[in-house]
């Protein structure tokens, strides 16, 4: 168990620091918000509304996003991490849909790379029918994913797949390999270094572009200039202050909550319970102890996949290694509930049990036991209804949800993907629809090709080993790491702040290599705005240990400062 490193470091007085970027204030967004009227105004700020402000300010649309709660805090900080190249898509011969995974996969490597990476993911197998199955679906797969690497640097390009025989199978699976083992089939995918900052880095791309951005800002309700919809009221939760914000158009991409905040945007009461028109599904992943891996593990799982085209063929569970953790996912379930109520899973959940017997029973060796499960990632989807939720059964909606409605005064485009990997794409569709809508001619999209605000030109190899260069005098390797891991070329702005006081430097949480000048780059140009938005979502802290009361004043005394 962690110990609470902050405790032995009483906060204390600070020196001032050096001014923050007026962008980077929240007081002002919020001001800018009031006196806007906006072409577009995005509600929800998950990984899909955060495209689709983007998407929007680099084509020259006036755009305003509002976040309930902190950005990427909902769904999008849940998931598995994994920017899927579409596999799945190509066994149930979706050819279309499967190439359009590989384009978006190839164009978060390319715009984010100091946040989306290779992820080589090993498929073992006993039998030779099975190997020679998994043999012709990697060759199909390199053939139709033949432009997988077109315009990416060196250190982003997905080498092909192949097949491992028994030895050198059992060499990379190390305890994981099964008495029976084969051999395994080796590909390659995409995975997140951190999803929050992911959609962070969206975020602050559409607001270099000149969006307004509020966290802990949320749609209560129409905003009407007599019986004509202008805009939406939004009210300040940090405050309890209302604010009309005017727009020509609105695109709400509240995720699971979008049925309730499109009715909410129309002037009604949302729902009444169990007459939602379309279903939500339950998924999870549990975090688990670092098992070792070097590769993510796909197991025979036990359960029918949620994709509803495979019919009853059991899914797989992966094993995914990240940061010092393991991921193991995806479980699913029917969800009957509100979503308004949802507040995640723990491990006493009932799910739990079955789960934990599926992943043991294609587990080789040790059982994992409910008393190492260290935390569990867990978020509703949208899905379709399988006829068979009695069983557990889930059948998880495929495609995009895209609806449109012209109530009295703006239109109202309500979204949502079941794919983190799939957002930048569904938000372009969908301002492709607002461009149309609002009578502009100008540009298209253009976030498939510009990087988003951290990303190196010169590839993350040679700008992590800049960094070395320059800071391995004054900071540990693993700092630096996580430093130009986390921000990419903006590292420098956060080693500038040690300049003006050398405690903005200093690690205030030992065990985890995260500077306090992250803390204060944070609040004063990342928009935290609370303790928990400092240490969950910018320095990602949360996803390393325990955050203790002593973490969370440390995190309070910054936001004080800045
Ligand atoms: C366990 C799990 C594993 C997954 N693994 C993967 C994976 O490996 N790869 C992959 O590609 N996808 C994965 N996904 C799917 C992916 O995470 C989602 O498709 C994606 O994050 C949805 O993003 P979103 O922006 O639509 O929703 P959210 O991230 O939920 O964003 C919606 C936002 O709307 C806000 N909101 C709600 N009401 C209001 C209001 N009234 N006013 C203002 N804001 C409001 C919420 O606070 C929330 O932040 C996984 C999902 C889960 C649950």
């Amino acid at each position: 168990m962690t110990t609470d490193a902050t405790s032995s470091q009483p906060p204390g007085p600070r020196p001032t620091p050096a001014p923050p970027r007026t962008s980077g204030s929240r007081a002002r967004a919020l001001d800018a918000l009031q006196g806007g009227a906006f072409d577009v105004l995005v509600v929800g700020g998950g990984i899909l509304g955060a495209c689709v402000a983007r998407d929007a300010a680099l084509r020259g649309l006036s755009t305003a996003l509002i976040e309930r709660d902190d950005f990427g805090s909902g769904t999008s900080s849940n998931s598995l991490k994994v920017i899927h190249g579409g596999l799945r898509h190509l066994q149930h011969l979706d050819l279309g849909e499967f190439r359009r995974s590989v384009a978006e996969r190839r164009r978060w490597l390319r715009i984010a790379p100091h946040l989306v990476e290779p992820l080589p993911v090993l498929v073992p197998f006993t039998t030779r029918s099975e190997g020679l199955q998994l043999r012709a679906g990697l060759a199909a797969n390199d053939l139709l994913s033949a432009d997988r690497n077109r315009g990416l640097p060196i250190d982003r390009r997905l080498p092909g797949g192949r097949l491992l025989d028994r030895t050198e199978a059992a060499d990379r699976l190390g305890p994981l390999a099964a008495p029976d083992l084969r051999g395994a089939a080796l590909y390659h995918d995409a995975l997140m270094y951190s999803a929050e900052r992911l959609v962070l880095e969206v975020l602050l791309s559409a607001r270099d572009e000149g969006a307004i951005t509020v966290n802990h800002a949320e749609c209560v309700g129409p905003l009407r200039d007599h019986r004509r919809q202008t805009g939406i009221l939004v009210r300040d939760r940090l405050t309890a202050s209302e604010v009309p914000v005017c727009a020509r158009c609105v695109v709400n991409a509240c995720g699971p909550w979008g049925e309730e905040v499109e009715a909410r945007i129309l002037g009604g009461s949302g729902p009444e319970p169990g007459s939602r028109s379309g279903s939500l599904s339950l998924a999870w992943n549990l975090v688990l102890p670092d098992m070792g891996l070097t590769a993510a593990v796909a197991l025979p799982g036990r359960s029918p996949t949620p994709t509803g085209s495979g019919g009853d063929r059991p899914r797989r569970l992966f094993l995914v290694p990240w940061r010092d953790r393991t991921l193991v996912g995806t479980g699913h379930a029917p969800f009957s509930g509100e979503p308004a109520g949802f507040t995640g899973m723990d491990a006493d959940d009932p799910l739990i049990p079955s789960f934990l017997g599926e992943l043991n029973d294609g587990l080789p060796g040790d059982p994992v036991t409910p008393g190492e499960i260290l935390g569990i990632h867990a978020g509703l989807l949208p899905a379709l209804s399988s006829g068979r939720e009695d069983e557990g059964h889930v059948r998880l909606r495929r495609t995009p949800g895209v609806r449109v409605m012209e109530g009295e005064g703006i239109p109202l485009i309500t979204l949502s993907t079941v794919k983190f990997t799939a957002s930048r794409r569904v938000a372009e569709d969908a301002v492709d629809r607002v461009a149309k809508l609002l009578g502009r001619s100008g540009p298209g999209s253009r976030t498939a090709d510009i990087p988003l605000p951290g990303a190196p030109a010169e590839g993350m190899a040679e700008l992590i080993r800049t960094a070395h260069e320059e800071l391995s005098a004054l900071l540990p390797s693993d700092v630096i790491d996580h430093l130009v891991r986390s921000h990419g070329t903006r590292w420098r702005e956060i080693v500038a702040w040690s300049e003006f006081d050398p405690r903005w430097a200093e690690r205030p949480f030992p065990d985890a290599p995260i500077l306090r000048a992250q803390l204060l780059h944070g609040a004063a140009h990342e928009y935290a705005a609370t303790p928990e938005d400092l240490l969950y979502r910018r320095t990602e802290l949360g996803a390393r240990r325990r955050v203790t009361s002593g973490c969370l004043d440390e995190a309070r005394a910054v936001l004080d400062d800045s």
